[in-house]
């Protein structure tokens, strides 16, 4: 497995892959890997004939007080597990080279950055969508693997891809979950052992959730308060959002009809966790 930590090199790579016939696929991650981000090399694996993952914490996607400082790091960990799930390329460039020099571009998709993590997590997206912008034109992949665990940073690439004419396909794969059915999150070990246990309740309230609504509850009010009730008797847990909304343009539902994605964020003492699920 190759190590390669500029831009530049990454290009000549991706271009000589590119005139050899031979298919990229990519894999864009912030490290400290876990099952989930493995899952998401593995599918990469069998469609691409090089696979590329990328292990960039980006600054710009932190905002002001978030966990950027903190965000856990083991790079020589990443590389095996990496290498063991099929991946042929380790991107891994430092902040100053993607962001060196006067960087002044930044890519901005619309409305669908509005709610869920967009509303609370002023310039997130932005600088997401910035990111894999950049990553997208250094790897040059033929598809890039994202994951449902971050439903709507995945909406909002497919919109960027779509909007700005960019020549890949966006694949997305399903949320990895750990026996208690809590998401995997690099975040996650950031909890002690008591909030570990309450963590499951995000996954409980939005099994709470789609288990209403195919009981035929379909008012969007009624199916938040029980969802929130179940969360809120934790005693380590703040709801940040828990929203019903259409999985399209996730605009917030009243009554919940044929689809709906719900999506929660909470914290869980000072860490903050999300998921989601499609109904
Ligand atoms: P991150 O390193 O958190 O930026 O995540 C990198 C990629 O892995 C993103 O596409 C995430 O959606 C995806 N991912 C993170 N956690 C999971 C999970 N539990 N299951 C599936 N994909 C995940």
């Amino acid at each position: 497995m190759r190590i390669i930590t500029t831009i530049g090199e990454m290009q000549e790579v991706a271009d000589s892959i590119r005139r050899e016939g031979r298919d990229i696929g990519f894999v864009p991650t912030m490290g400290f890997l876990h099952e989930g981000h493995l899952s998401l090399i593995r599918m990469a694996r069998q469609r691409a004939d090089v696979v590329v993952v990328s292990i960039f914490v980006n600054p710009i996607q932190f905002g002001p007080g978030e966990d950027l400082a903190t965000y856990p790091r083991d790079f020589e960990r990443d590389c095996a597990l990496a290498e063991k799930a099929g991946a042929d390329i380790i991107l891994h460039p430092e902040a100053e080279e993607m962001y060196g020099g006067d960087f002044l571009t930044y890519v901005e998709v619309g409305k669908i950055t509005e709610s869920l993590c967009g509303a609370r997590r002023p310039g997130h997206f932005r600088g997401v969508a910035t990111v894999c912008a950049k990553l997208f034109n250094a790897v040059k992949p033929h598809f890039a693997v994202f994951g449902q665990k971050d439903y709507q940073q995945s909406l909002v690439i497919r919109r960027m891809a779509a909007d700005l004419n960019l020549d890949l396909d966006i694949i997305t794969g399903p949320i990895i979950r750990e026996s208690d059915g809590l998401a995997m999150s690099s975040r996650n070990t950031y909890l002690s052992s008591q909030e570990r246990k309450e963590a499951a309740a995000l996954q409980e309230a939005l099994q709470l959730g789609v288990g209403l609504i195919r009981e035929e509850e379909r008012s969007v009010p009624a199916l938040k308060e029980a969802m929130r009730q179940l969360i809120e008797e934790k005693p380590s847990a703040r709801i940040d959002y828990l929203e019903i909304v259409d999985p399209d343009t996730l605009e917030e539902l009243s009554t919940v009809g044929e689809h709906a994605l719900l999506a929660l964020a909470v914290y869980i003492g000072n860490t903050r966790l999300i998921d989601n699920i499609l109904f």
